[in-house]
């Protein structure tokens, strides 16, 4: 039998993590622990945010219910998914927490690290951009200088004065420049915001509008010539045919999808559709993060900074050097505790 027990993290970022829709510095997840007959253990995380309905309080309690449907063999990846959906839809965070947990184990049991197991190359891992919150002219330019180390930020906007924030950051640095709204303009707003973005070199457009306003992706990217990437729109597979016309790309994050399966169903199905792919985060501690870099090798955009945010972090995984994703060694997802 396997058996799952769980462990909550409190995480606290450095600063106030602002975006469109509100901010905070603490966090709390929860770590899962899968272990089989033979005392092996695979690890997971659950990062819930509240905007994809999920809240630390239903982690915990939709995780006894998926619990019940592990059965033995955690080699069943497929199997085992299609039972945790079955038995409770939704509660993404729970699950990839446990998909990332039987992984872990699977590849561990196997003796290699996870995206080996796959058989990709972890050397093939794009660079990973750093996000700079929503915050005042001074702590922007704070932000800009603690992120030196990183060849690309990723600048929230949305906020009372998006003008100001681009000004700031552009005054205190040349690096490339991508920019996320999180669904804060109308389409009007975000074409008429689309020369300022020029103006200021930025390279990329992350959900301007809406997640459900397809047609107001659709006039943006009809009028950009950076790439408009869907994030909110898009939350599992069947979210990507709709969206083709409409985005350049799309923004994975296994939170939202629920699923190390799903994610890569994804990737196939966006590059069947001639889309970029790129792979994002929650605030998460690096176990959490660290699953998700194992995808990294199959992906054009990396944001997986969501451990570089924290003051502390209770693990050792994926790191970014550089703004270059290195995945750890060891095997399975190749994470230990600090
Ligand atoms: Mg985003």
């Amino acid at each position: 039998m396997l058996t799952l027990t769980t462990e909550l993290l409190s995480l606290r970022t450095r600063h106030p993590f602002i975006i469109a829709r509100g901010g905070q510095s603490d966090y709390r997840t929860v770590m899962v622990r899968i272990q089989d007959a033979d005392g092996n253990e695979g690890w997971g995380e659950a990062a819930a945010t509240r905007f994809y309905g999920e809240t630390l309080e239903t982690v915990q309690a939709a995780l006894p219910t998926y619990a019940a449907q592990l059965g033995d063999d955690p080699g069943q990846l497929e199997a085992i998914e299609a039972r945790l959906l079955a038995a409770l839809g939704g509660n993404a965070a729970a699950r990839v927490a446990i998909s990332a947990a039987l992984h872990d184990l699977v590849a561990k049991r196997a003796g290699m690290p996870l995206c080996r197991w796959w058989g990709l190359d972890p050397a093939a891992a794009p660079q990973s951009t750093f996000t700079i919150g929503l915050d005042t002219p001074d702590r922007l330019r704070m932000k800009v200088a603690e992120a030196e180390e990183y060849p690309i930020l990723k600048v929230k906007l949305g906020g009372a004065d998006d003008l100001m924030v681009l000004r700031t950051i552009r005054e205190a640095t040349d690096k490339e420049l991508r920019v996320d709204a999180n669904c804060a303009w109308s389409a009007a707003q975000a074409v008429a915001m689309l020369p300022v973005l020029a103006e200021f070199g930025v390279t990329l457009l992350e959900q301007p509008v809406a997640p459900r306003d397809h047609e107001g992706l659709g006039r943006v990217r009809a009028a950009a010539t950076i790439p408009v990437i869907a994030d909110e729109s898009c939350v599992t597979a069947r979210d990507i045919p709709p969206l083709v016309g409409k985005v350049d790309g799309i923004n994975i994050k296994l939170a939202k999808c629920g699923s190390l399966r799903e994610a890569l169903r994804m990737i196939a199905i966006a590059r069947a559709h001639h889309l970029q792919v790129m792979v994002g985060c929650m605030i998460e501690s690096s176990l959490g993060i660290t699953a998700a870099a194992h995808l990294t090798p199959l992906v054009d955009v990396v944001d997986l900074d969501g451990a570089a945010l924290l003051a502390q972090d209770p693990f050792v995984g994926a790191t970014i050097h550089g703004g270059q994703v290195r995945l750890p060694d060891g095997p399975g997802l190749g994470v230990v505790r600090r």
